[in-house]
């Protein structure tokens, strides 16, 4: 699959066909939000049939030391499509992130964040801001390569291939293409690390000249960042490396109502793997109160790179339809705006009642 095709997913497929999805329900959270997405997919008629695989905590209980059993990637390489709900990765020790793992190992090298307003029906200061994060996803310093120098000094190397800037920003550039958004906007710190972020912006320039069409501009990421959180509606499709990406992807879903909303795909030339852009939330983990939009959304977006564009369509509008009848999961919840607190299992049970 090229770039181009990657990029508009497989839109065009007249025969829709039942497909194979390799479904994780994850930790914390991610059980309850993956019960109320399957159900509200079942409902609509989605044309799928799930695969469960082990990954995180529980394939760590089972004697699995890296999170994943062997068998799990004969399954993950074979299903081509997962959807996938957040696991918990130790800080500070343990095993490496498992996240990380699946996205080089299985070459998805562009993650695609997308995040609009609902106002007036989701609270937010910024009733415009429509914002596409394109994060490259494989290299920078979450490529892993993490050293103990002497019992006080660690290092952690950055690392920044050509090739890698190449994908990345062709992605975003044939991204901003197809959905005819105006401007690609790259955010580095190249001021500082001339030759690692200074790569990026030599390649990004290149090829930003290869789209006469599509505005582009590079920002420093430290006031990139703050423009973002303060004028997102300047905003329109961000590229940018790894760790960056990471980050302004919390902020712009968060200040668009609640990291709990948005979703996002991880697009590689073999695979696909769409999931919420949140974490396993353990803090509320098996309260029934989480929100299962960003789950949701990215079950959107993988029903869409499938061909199953019109199930897609219906579930998005009834989920808006549940949205703007202020039926609001706490995280979102806002006296005058809402008109009633609902549970993760409720939220579901009102979007099947939209469909
Ligand atoms: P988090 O995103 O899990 O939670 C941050 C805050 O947002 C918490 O207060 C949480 O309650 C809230 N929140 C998140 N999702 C929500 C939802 N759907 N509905 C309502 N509120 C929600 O971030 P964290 O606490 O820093 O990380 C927890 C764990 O998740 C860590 O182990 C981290 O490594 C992991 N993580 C996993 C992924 C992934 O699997 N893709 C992504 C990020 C973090």
């Amino acid at each position: 699959m090229n770039i181009q095709v990657a990029a508009q997913g497989i839109e065009n497929k007249r025969t829709i066909k039942k497909v194979k999805i390799a479904v994780a329900h994850g930790d914390g959270i991610g059980p309850e939000i993956m019960d109320a997405t399957l159900k509200i997919m079942e409902a609509a008629g989605a044309q799928i049939v799930t695969e469960p695989i082990l990954l995180g905590e529980q394939a760590y209980l089972a004697g699995n030391t890296s999170g994943i059993a062997p068998e799990t990637w004969e399954a993950l390489h074979d299903a081509k499509v997962i959807l996938k709900s957040p696991i918990t990765t130790p800080q500070g020790k343990g095993y490496k992130s498992l996240n990380v793992t699946l996205r080089k190992t299985l070459g998805l090298y562009a993650n695609v964040r997308p995040v609009r307003s609902l106002s007036p029906y989701i609270h937010t200061h910024f009733p415009k801001m429509d914002v596409v994060v394109v994060r490259e996803n494989e290299e920078d310093l979450y490529a892993g390569i993490e050293h103990q120098q002497t019992q006080d000094v660690v290092q952690c190397l950055k690392l920044i291939t050509r090739p890698g800037c190449e994908k990345i920003v062709r992605y975003a550039f044939e991204y901003a293409r197809l959905h005819d958004r105006k401007k690609v906007t790259c955010m580095l710190k190249d001021n500082i690390m001339k030759l690692t972020d200074g790569l990026f912006h030599r390649v990004f320039d290149e090829i930003a000249a290869e789209y006469p069409n599509i505005k582009s501009e590079t920002q420093i990421i430290d006031i990139g960042a703050a423009r973002l959180a303060a004028r997102p509606e300047e905003y329109d499709v961000i590229v940018t490396s790894n760790l960056y990406g990471d980050i302004v992807s919390d902020i712009v879903a968060e200040i668009a109502g609640s990291v709990g909303m948005a979703g996002s795909a991880n697009i590689g030339f073999r695979v696909a793997m769409f999931e919420a852009i949140h974490g396993s939330a353990p803090d509320i983990a098996g309260q029934n109160v989480a929100n299962p939009s960003g789950l949701l959304n990215a079950a959107i977006m993988m029903l869409r790179h499938v061909g199953q564009t019109e199930v897609a369509k219906t579930i998005e509008d009834a989920w808006l339809t549940a949205l703007e009848g202020g039926h609001h999961t706490a995280d979102i919840y806002q006296e005058g705006v809402s008109v009633r607190k609902v549970s993760t299992s409720q939220f579901a049970e009102v979007v099947i009642a939209c469909l």
